[in-house]
């Protein structure tokens, strides 16, 4: 009987082998085995819940339609888990029995899985697709190094940084892509930072902690996108510098992305902020002109569109913020333009621009100004109200001012009562850092930070 049910569930790991990428099939079916079969009732046994859960979320219409194949169309399936850390001849009271799960309808054929499918990349993000610039020049170029030899270069990690829409989840994409396309059987995986903290808390709710290190651990190339949001995760962050040391160890790429730099991550523990240094931490600035006059022409090539010379200009000089809203004016432009048989003009152009700016008012509220200033900069609010002269004081005080200057209807009289001054200092204040901002890097640095900060 056992010979028989062996025999089946060869045929259906085959039919998987040949359907899935090796790494998928490695990962997810090659340990499963076939225990018992009867009544209908097909009995999987699997190493860890983990594996349940990953097969059960991106695996289960394949292999529902493998399994009514090879089982017949009345299969129904469970699954028997060896807890963590035990071997295959554990007591039965060690197995933990599943519900069974409902089984997709069966559809004839079976669609090729792409051999990257597991991995979570953005396919379309490639390096080919991303233009180069002054603004993503070192990034970039670390990037394609990496991607020629993961996890042995010197830019381990690879630590990518800048505002939103300037092309940081791209860049990070293309790197897994092209580590595919060189070696379709290394295990890349994309991951945002977001959901790996849902997994983590899921792991912990259901103590499954050792098979989620366990798997992140397996990867050869982690990518984890927008790591600002580990910020106060203590559980998260303790997970995930055990994977990035065993990673790290191991020589395996870790490329991670944030809006800020390593110095500027709040809430994140010292023991990680100094290991995102280790490697190259690479910043993409703001699109400058050539960029996205470039980015412009790219686009509308590869997509056959025709467009004066003056159009491009004009969007490429108005629309300056990042590449995203680049993208989204020459969306609605294209759009408008065939929803209405209307020739692209510089008045068409004029509207679409125009609704984006609307779109995205560049006013703030005055509290959240302070608020984010004083975080920024370390000091507390009351600071900014009282006499203090003393230099973190002036410094906090003045860009509180200068933002609010420029991000508020406020004026210089209203201002001078939010921080308990009167009209003339304010002025001095704002001329001071009119100043100060022409020269003094460190400040550009922070005061821009906070803008990303409060744009977000
Ligand atoms: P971020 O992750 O920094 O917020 P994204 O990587 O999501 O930004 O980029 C936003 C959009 O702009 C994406 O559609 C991306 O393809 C595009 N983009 C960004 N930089 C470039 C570039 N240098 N060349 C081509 N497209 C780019
Ligand atoms: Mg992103």
């Amino acid at each position: 009987m056992q010979d028989k049910l062996n025999i089946l569930w060869s045929e259906c790991q085959q039919i998987l082998r040949d359907n899935l990428s090796q790494s998928a099939y490695q990962t997810w079916f090659a340990s499963v085995d076939a225990i018992q079969w009867e009544n209908n009732l097909l009995v999987l046994q699997v190493r860890s819940q983990f594996i349940v859960d990953y097969i059960e979320d991106n695996y289960l219409d394949i292999l529902s339609r493998v399994l009514r194949k090879v089982f017949g169309p009345t299969v129904r399936l469970e699954y028997r888990v060896m807890m963590a850390g035990s071997s295959v001849d554990i007591p039965s009271d060690n197995l933990k029995l599943q519900t069974s799960s409902p089984v997709a309808p069966m559809v004839q054929g079976f669609a090729p899985i792409k051999s990257d499918w597991d991995s979570h990349l953005n396919t379309q993000y490639t390096f080919a697709n991303f233009v180069k610039g002054e603004p993503n020049k070192l990034a970039r170029a670390a990037a394609i190094e990496i991607a020629k030899n993961p996890g042995k270069t010197i830019f381990n990690p690879l630590f990518l940084f800048g505002g939103s829409g300037v092309g940081k989840t791209h860049l990070a994409n293309a790197i897994g892509n092209e580590v595919c396309a060189l070696n379709p059987t290394a295990r890349v995986l994309y991951v945002a930072a977001n959901t790996f903290k849902l997994q983590f808390q899921d792991a912990v709710n259901h103590n499954r902690v050792p098979d989620f290190l366990m798997f992140y651990q397996s990867v050869d190339v982690l990518i984890v996108d927008d790591i600002q949001y580990f910020a106060d995760l203590k559980g998260t962050q303790d997970s995930f510098f055990q994977i990035f040391n065993h990673l790290q160890q191991s020589h395996k790429q870790l490329i991670l992305t944030s809006d800020r730099s390593p110095n500027e991550l709040r809430g994140v523990q010292d023991r990680l902020l100094s290991r995102f240094k280790w490697g190259l931490a690479a910043e993409i600035t703001r699109p400058d002109y050539m960029l996205r006059r470039d980015i412009l022409t790219y686009r509308l090539h590869k997509d056959g569109i025709k467009l004066n010379d003056e159009i491009v200009e004009y969007i490429a000089t108005n629309v300056t913020e990042n590449v995203r809203d680049l993208e989204g004016v020459l969306a609605s432009l294209l759009a408008y333009s065939t929803l209405t048989d209307s020739p692209i003009d510089i008045t068409l152009a004029q509207t679409a621009v125009g609704r984006l700016v609307q779109l995205q008012p560049k006013t703030f509220n005055p509290s959240d100004i302070i608020t984010t200033v004083c975080q920024h900069m370390n000091i507390s609010e009351r600071v900014i109200t009282a006499r203090s002269r003393n230099r973190e004081a002036v410094r906090a005080r003045n860009t509180i001012m200068y933002l609010l200057k420029k991000y508020t209807e406020c004026s210089m009289v209203e201002i001078g009562k939010m921080v308990h001054r009167d009209h003339a200092t304010v002025a001095h204040s704002l001329n001071t850092m009119e100043d100060l901002m022409s020269y003094d890097a460190v400040l550009k640095q922070e005061v821009a930070s906070i803008e990303r900060t409060l744009g977000r």
